[in-house]
């Protein structure tokens, strides 16, 4: 079977399950460093088979392979679209959500218009809503990276970079692309306790970040050592099951937005 038609395959199984409610958004809280207070969340999607629910790892990479990621990508912006008007309507806090951009955006010359279209569909300000483009994503193709950051961040979004660190060439983007926030990657912080090399690779990044004014989120955040490190450098938010786990929707709201 040749690319298209799996495309065109994945991508009607993929409306019907999004049509059947199969796939759900969960909320992973992002802290302050030094307040510890909620100051954002991702969205992570997850499937709902017989009950079970799938990760992302396991259907993703299907998606992404045909490209029928986007259509999927899409439904999660305008359920964080509904989800922001609902939280203005209930006068929760408003704090900025992040959406997860496959890199097939990139080459998409029309994203930028689907983007205003969803968000022209409800009450919603763009400086809530944050863009993650991973690294990688964007070392294939900076230059188109770089129109489609300026684009976005023209509409108002938020623009970071997502797993920062896990690609070859990482400082090159920062000097070419102007984000808002910058995403450590997780592998970054792995016996962190122990090896010094790692410390000092953080701190600089932190460092840099400061003075390029891009602010610093440290992903996969598991202990207090890791926290208490990230406080002594600087780092401005922290995400990770120290914290918290991505939860659902309703469990979020109740423990971190309603009084
Ligand atoms: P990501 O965007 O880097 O998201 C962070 C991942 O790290 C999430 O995995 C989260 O659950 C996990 N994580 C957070 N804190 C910790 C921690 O302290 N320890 C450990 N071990 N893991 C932690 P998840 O939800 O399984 O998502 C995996 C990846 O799937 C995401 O990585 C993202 O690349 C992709 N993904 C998820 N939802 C979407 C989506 O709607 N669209 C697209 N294009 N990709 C998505
Ligand atoms: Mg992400
Ligand atoms: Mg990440």
């Amino acid at each position: 079977m040749d690319v298209k038609t799996k495309f065109r395959m994945n991508s009607k199984e993929l409306i019907n399950s999004i049509k059947n409610n199969e796939f759900i958004i969960f909320l992973q809280p992002k802290f302050d460093t030094i307040t510890e207070k909620v100051v954002g969340a991702e969205a992570l999607v997850r499937r709902l088979k017989a009950e079970k629910i799938v990760m992302p790892s396991e259907f993703i990479p299907q998606y992404e392979k045909t490209g029928a990621i986007t259509k999927l990508d899409m439904y999660v912006l305008e359920e964080v679209c509904k989800l922001q008007e609902k939280w203005k309507k209930l006068k929760f806090p408003l704090i900025p959500i992040s959406i997860n951009e496959s890199r097939h955006h990139l080459k998409n010359k029309n994203h930028i218009n689907e983007l205003q279209k969803v968000i022209n569909k409800y009450n919603v300000d763009t400086n809530l809503i944050e863009l993650e483009m991973t690294e990688t994503t964007v070392i294939e193709d900076i230059l188109t990276a770089k129109g489609a950051a300026e684009a976005v961040k023209k509409l108002g979004f938020i623009v970071s970079m997502d797993d920062f660190g896990t690609g070859y060439s990482s400082f090159n983007i920062l000097k070419d692309i102007e984000i808002d926030i910058l995403k450590i990657d997780k592998e970054f912080f792995k016996n962190l306790d122990d090896n010094k090399r790692a410390q000092i690779i953080i701190e600089t990044i932190v460092k840099m970040c400061k003075k390029l004014k891009i602010k610093t989120v440290a992903e996969g955040i598991e202990t207090k050592k890791q926290l208490d490190f990230l406080k002594k450098i600087g780092c401005d938010i922290i995400q990770g099951y120290y914290f918290s786990k991505p939860i659902t929707i309703d469990e979020f709201e109740k423990k971190y937005l309603e009084k």
